[in-house]
Parts: C-alpha cells; structure tokens; sequence
C-alpha cells in the first residue's frame, strides 16, 4: 500500500475529475493521499475536497509564489484549521523560490518565517519547496529545529551534499517522478543514500509525471512507477520501498495514523 505524500487535487486541472482519479489511485495501490494546498483559495477548496474521501489527507499553507498575497489573517485561517481539523496533517507547501521568483524574495521570507513558527507552535510537519534557495532554507529551519521542527524537503532535486545538509536536521527528503528521467543520474545516486527511515515518495500531480507517463497529466495512480524505480536503484523489492516509504510518511505525518 502506498501514500503519495505530495499532490495537489487542489489544481485546476485535476479538481472536477477527482472520482476517476481517486478510484484510478486505489487500483493502484493508493492507501492515502496528502493534498496540498497552497493558497487562499486552495486551502477553501481542500478543506471541501476532505469530504469526498477518507484517503485524502491535507496540508494547508501559502507557496513561495503566492506569498505576495500572505496576509496575516490568511495565515490565521490555516491555523485554525490546523488545530481542529485532525485530517490536517501538516504546514505546506511553503518555502523559497529563487528561480522563478514570482513573489519578491522579502516577501517570500516574510511568509516562510511565520509559517515556520505557528508549525513550530502547532508541533505539526512542514512541507517545503526548495528552489535554489537551499542556503537561505537551511539557515531559517535550523533556527527551529531545537524547538522541535521537522518536514521534508518535496521533490527533493538537489546535490548529494545539500540533501545531508537537510538529513543532519532532521527533515525528511520526498522523490518525484523526477527520479525517473533519463537525465536525473546525480538525483538518482541521491535516492540511493539517503537513510531508509527518511525517504518518502510523492506524485506532485498534477505535475511532473514519471516514466513512463512523463509529459501527461500527473496523478497520484502513478505513484507506483516511481516506487518501482526507486526500489531498483535500491535493490530491494517494490514492496519493501512501499511499506518503508508508508511507515516514513506515518511517523512524520503523525495524524495520518491517528485517523487510521
Ligand atoms: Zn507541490
């Protein structure tokens, strides 16, 4: 059984199919699915989308491309829900985006730093988007972590040195479909490293698509495909990538379990 720790249902191009999608993902193998919302209006939209199913999770936050609209009363939204609501699982996503930059830097920070106390305050996971900005994400983490911080770096696609940079704090890495390209060689030496009790694994649908369905619309049914290749780089079973990888996302996403 697997859980795609990181998709968004939330997205345009997902949201009006999601009984196709969620059954596609149980044939699959799905157990659970995190939603990721990642705005005003996708944390509304997620918060709707819990009723449609048990498998589906959630986590609530404002994305580094959004943070120009952070207010604080948006953000007080998400704590709210995060206190009562025990199917939200997590803060995120939130981060820092250095190659698009589609929000001013400052006000990226000034939204990954709030985020980053109401997690610390709420003892819940962190979600983070990492974008050439993995010195000034280290710095500001490293700054909660003695208080108890923890999360994983989604879609993990940097070096081998930044990945134990992040592993030292305690955080988690999480694999796309990105793992399976062709020209992801140095990615994949990172996917063999790290720890078997860090790795987790995600869809980022309706993203990044894996081999074989890179290019089409991603969703979480194809979670499979990147745990079959992971598993291979790491020589062992599809199974035991599943189980691990499902244990990894219980412990860090602890209110996953709690519902089960
Ligand atoms: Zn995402």
């Amino acid at each position: 059984m697997l859980i795609d720790t990181h998709c968004h249902l939330v997205s345009d191009k997902l949201k009006d199919n999601l009984s196709e999608i969620l059954a596609t993902a149980k044939n699959n193998g799905l157990e659970k699915i995190i939603n990721i919302a990642y705005d005003p209006e996708t944390i509304q939209l997620g918060l709707q989308q819990l009723q449609l199913s048990e498998m589906i999770y959630l986590t609530l936050g404002i994305q580094p491309h959004d943070a120009a609209k952070f207010t604080i009363s948006e953000a007080e939204i998400v704590r709210t829900h995060a206190k009562s609501n025990k199917r939200v699982v997590g803060i995120g996503e939130i981060g820092l985006d250095a190659y698009y930059t589609l929000s001013p830097m400052e006000n990226q920070i000034e939204c990954f730093e709030y985020f980053l106390e109401m997690a610390t305050e709420l003892k819940l996971p962190i979600v983070v988007h990492v974008r050439e900005t993995h010195a000034l994400v280290l710095e500001r983490i490293k700054q909660f972590i003695n208080k108890g911080l923890t999360g994983v770096i989604h879609c993990f696609t940097g070096t081998l040195s930044e990945a134990k940079d992040f592993l030292d704090c305690g955080f988690f890495l999480s694999f796309s479909g990105i793992v399976t390209f062709k020209n992801s060689t140095s990615l994949q030496e990172v996917a063999k490293i790290v720890p078997e009790n860090r790795i987790l694994i995600e869809t980022d649908s309706p993203y990044l698509a894996p081999v074989p369905k890179r290019g089409k619309i991603n969703e979480p049914g194809n979670l499979k495909y990147t745990c079959d290749f992971i598993a291979n780089l790491r020589n062992i079973s599809s199974q035991e990538l599943a189980t691990l990888t499902k244990q990894n996302a219980e412990t860090l996403f602890f209110r996953l379990k709690d519902n089960s």
